[in-house]
């Protein structure tokens, strides 16, 4: 996901827990596999763009333990959702057919984390639109009405079970995310009305 203007959004004590859970199995991670770590990685994914049928297949479970390949995909994933100054990235946008997605929201000073084979338990009937964009869709912006809160669970990299109730514009990225990974893209249910061009930065 994408998008020109990033609300503040007020992170409840809930999503501090959880930041510090994503951060503890980051780094019991990254211990366990010190002797393969190669950095700086220059990523080597592609994006696909939305006319593309990778991101409308099927996506597959992902296996824990990680496997070496799926380990170093996320890596990759959270160096080009930052070069691509997204703050959502899945893995079908990069051509992998897998259920799993990056998210950072460094604006909310929540460090990158993974998200592997989500599943949304249960959405509020309340719902807002917020313009959103998307990376395998550069340029255009448009307002999508989405619930407001959900609630959801999924794996980090460690394998941890996560549960979390979400609002506001995390709920929203995590929807946009989770879209993708059952091959819906924002274009499926934006707002004509109000699609916009914004040119990317650098063009
Ligand atoms: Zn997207």
């Amino acid at each position: 996901m994408w998008t020109p203007k990033v609300c503040c959004s007020k992170l409840s004590g809930v999503i501090l827990n959880l930041i510090q859970d994503l951060l503890m199995d980051r780094v019991n991670t990254s211990i366990q596999r010190q002797s393969n770590i190669e950095f700086p990685y220059m990523p080597r994914l592609k994006l696909i763009s939305s006319d593309n049928k990778i991101l409308r297949e099927k996506n597959a479970g992902v296996a824990f333990p990680l496997s070496k390949e799926v380990r170093e995909l996320i890596d990759q994933m959270f160096f080009a959702v930052r070069k691509f100054r997204g703050v959502g990235l899945a893995a079908s946008q990069v051509g992998k057919n897998l259920r799993l997605a990056v998210i950072d929201l460094n604006t909310l000073e929540i460090p990158p984390f993974a998200i592997i084979n989500p599943v949304i338990k249960s959405k509020s009937f309340r719902k807002a639109s917020m313009e959103e964009g998307c990376l395998s869709i550069p340029g255009k912006y448009a307002e999508v009405k989405r619930p407001e809160t959900i609630k959801l669970e999924f794996f980090t990299q460690g394998g941890k079970k996560v549960k979390l109730k979400a609002e506001g514009f995390l709920a929203r990225v995590f929807q946009h995310e989770i879209d993708h990974l059952n091959g819906i893209i924002i274009s499926d249910k934006w707002d004509v009305k109000t699609l916009r061009d914004i040119p990317p930065e650098g063009s």
